[in-house]
């Protein structure tokens, strides 16, 4: 809310009656309004840690995804090695600087 000189309210976490110019948002404590104290000790330090366990969440399941990426990558590159040995494949797909210098060159090296 905007700032106004005099403003009475009740604050939803101490139950403190006050006088200031605005109150806070005391979510996710309650759905009600806060005091600057309350905002400042419990609203502030609650949502931090929230936002912390929810980057630590991301992070888990982002390093989850990279194993789980690694992991098939080397299954496919086993695959194509057996491939490669039982003459199915006969070379090796090419990749990174090959790659390009064959779609430049339409030849292999
Ligand atoms: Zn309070």
């Amino acid at each position: 809310m905007a700032p106004r000189l005099g403003y009475q309210f009740t604050c939803s976490i101490c139950h403190g009656a006050f006088k200031d110019v605005w109150d806070n948002n005391a979510q996710p404590i309650n759905d009600g309004r806060c005091c600057e104290l309350c905002c400042m000790t419990i609203v502030n330090p609650t949502r931090i840690s929230a936002a912390i366990k929810r980057d630590a969440e991301v992070a888990a399941r982002l390093k989850k995804e990279a194993a789980e990426r690694k992991r098939t990558k080397a299954l496919v590159r086993i695959e194509m090695l057996k491939a490669k040995q039982s003459g199915e494949l006969q070379r090796m797909p090419l990749t990174g600087k090959a790659a390009l210098d064959y779609i430049k060159q339409g030849k292999r090296k």
